[in-house]
């Protein structure tokens, strides 16, 4: 198997299967941008491919940014008169606003309230809250269990701890045959969410699974960090690195049942952003290309204006566009098998274009060459998907003059790049071709 196959010779359906469960193996883990659920959470991700943990300690400074303390939870509970644990935070990692500080004492219900979220127009929802930054507390639940609550002392209990410790991501380099770099980042920092962070970690180890085993052009660095502060960190110890990274992409968001959507870098007209477009118009099924914007995933870290890296982002519903997101109904029902497997082809085709995508010269440049005796002209196969596409093959010989890239003749033939890819191999076997260097960007990139 090779990149360019890979999506007709894997099963959709079985690897969407494989990676649901990996989803449903880290559910549970009540992750955060620092502390023990983030590393086991990448302890399990080892024991699918050898990535490296790294621990960067609490008060390292990053750019404009402080690595913070470490945050650790145990358990958390509001108990009522009755010592009944009204709302505990072993049924649902959620009901605690995640960081937050170590609490143990009574209160009366008003005082209780001004520490609680609920989502009212989703009244069985437990909302997703977070104060990293901020030393505070406070408790998630639905609405309806909220309205439930009656006048009493309650005793909460927050068994938490938030101290100097470290900041912890999961990295995995594949090499390739060349240093220049693709990156694949996603964030590992959400707790029992599904959609947000668990559907982009399990289509990225899939991907690193699936790439290992290929023969590759470029190498391949796989980030599984926290949002915003791991990103951040990663960029801020990592700047000798950043010049082989070409081309990259953030995954999130990648399991919902709704359409796929590609952000573009900030550059906004990379070879990744191409490749994606192209990609995404054969794809056959609907999708959606978005213009940048400085707001959304750690895009945000690689596309800012003194990193300014060739990264876009493919997403499906786009965040905080649908109302489960950042709630407890991000579940692993609303994350769906086939769509993993699909956004998983879709990242195959993606990075298969960009390893195949080089630039030839047409070695028989004064009219056609005669592709009758070389038995090229409607010999095989005809216009079919899987022959040789007569089209491809002129277009091809009439653009190869060293200066366009095969996606450039994809995109100005508006013939699908596996088509002019096999249309270029067919011509270089026949000496009509050769590649101009071993590897070039396109015109654009
Ligand atoms: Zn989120």
């Amino acid at each position: 198997m090779s990149l360019d196959t890979f999506h007709s010779e894997v099963d959709p359906v079985a690897t969407g299967q494989d990676m649901h469960r990996l989803i449903a193996e880290l559910f549970p883990i009540c992750r955060s941008i620092t502390g023990d659920g983030l590393r086991h959470t990448l302890r399990i991700l080892r024991t699918y491919i050898p990535l490296e943990m790294r621990e960067v300690p609490t008060g390292t400074q990053v750019f404009d940014w402080t690595v913070p303390k470490e945050w650790n939870i145990r358990d958390a509970f509001v108990k009522n008169s009755r010592s009944e644990r009204v709302i505990d935070f072993a049924k649902s990692n959620l009901h605690v606003v995640n960081y937050s500080i170590p609490v143990q004492r009574r209160i009366s219900l008003s005082e209780l309230k001004e520490h609680l979220y609920t989502i009212p127009e989703h009244p069985d929802w437990i909302p997703y809250r977070t104060t990293y930054y901020k030393e505070s507390w406070g408790f998630c639940l639905s609405h309806r269990q909220m309205e439930g609550l009656t006048e009493d002392e309650y005793e909460i209990s927050i068994d938490s701890t938030l101290k100097d410790g470290h900041l912890t991501y999961g990295e995995y380099f594949l090499p390739g045959d060349t240093q220049d770099e693709i990156l694949i980042s996603c964030h590992a920092c959400h707790p029992s969410l599904c959609n947000d962070n668990l559907s982009g970690i399990a289509v990225a180890v899939s991907l690193a699974k699936h790439l290992a085993s290929l023969p590759r052009h470029y190498s391949y660095r796989f980030l599984f960090i926290p949002g915003t502060i791991g990103a951040i960190t990663w960029l801020a110890l990592n700047e000798d690195k950043l010049p082989h990274i070409k081309h990259g992409l953030v995954l999130s968001g990648v399991g919902d049942d709704g359409k796929l959507h590609y952000k573009k870098s900030r550059r906004g007209n990379t070879e990744i952003d191409r490749a994606a477009s192209h990609v995404l118009q054969h794809s056959g099924t609907p999708y959606e290309l978005l213009e940048f914007s400085p707001y959304g995933y750690d895009e945000r870290q690689y596309c800012s204006p003194g990193i300014n890296l060739a990264v876009g982002r493919l997403s499906r519903t786009p965040h905080g566009t649908f109302p489960e997101y950042h709630t407890s109904a991000d579940n692993l029902e609303f994350v769906h098998p086939d769509k993993l497997g699909e956004s998983l082809a879709v990242c195959m085709k993606i990075l298969s274009l960009l390893e195949n995508n080089g630039t030839f010269v047409n070695l028989s440049p004064k009219c056609e060459p005669q592709l009758g005796k070389r038995g090229l002209y409607r010999m095989i196969g005809g216009q079919s998907e899987a022959g040789l596409n007569e089209m491809a093959m002129l277009w091809v010989l009439n653009l190869s003059d060293g200066s366009h890239s095969l996606l450039d003749i994809a995109e100005r033939s508006g013939i699908r790049f596996e088509s002019v890819q096999r249309a270029a191999k067919a011509l270089k076997e026949q000496l009509l071709l050769r590649e101009k260097f071993d590897f070039v960007s396109t015109a654009a990139g």
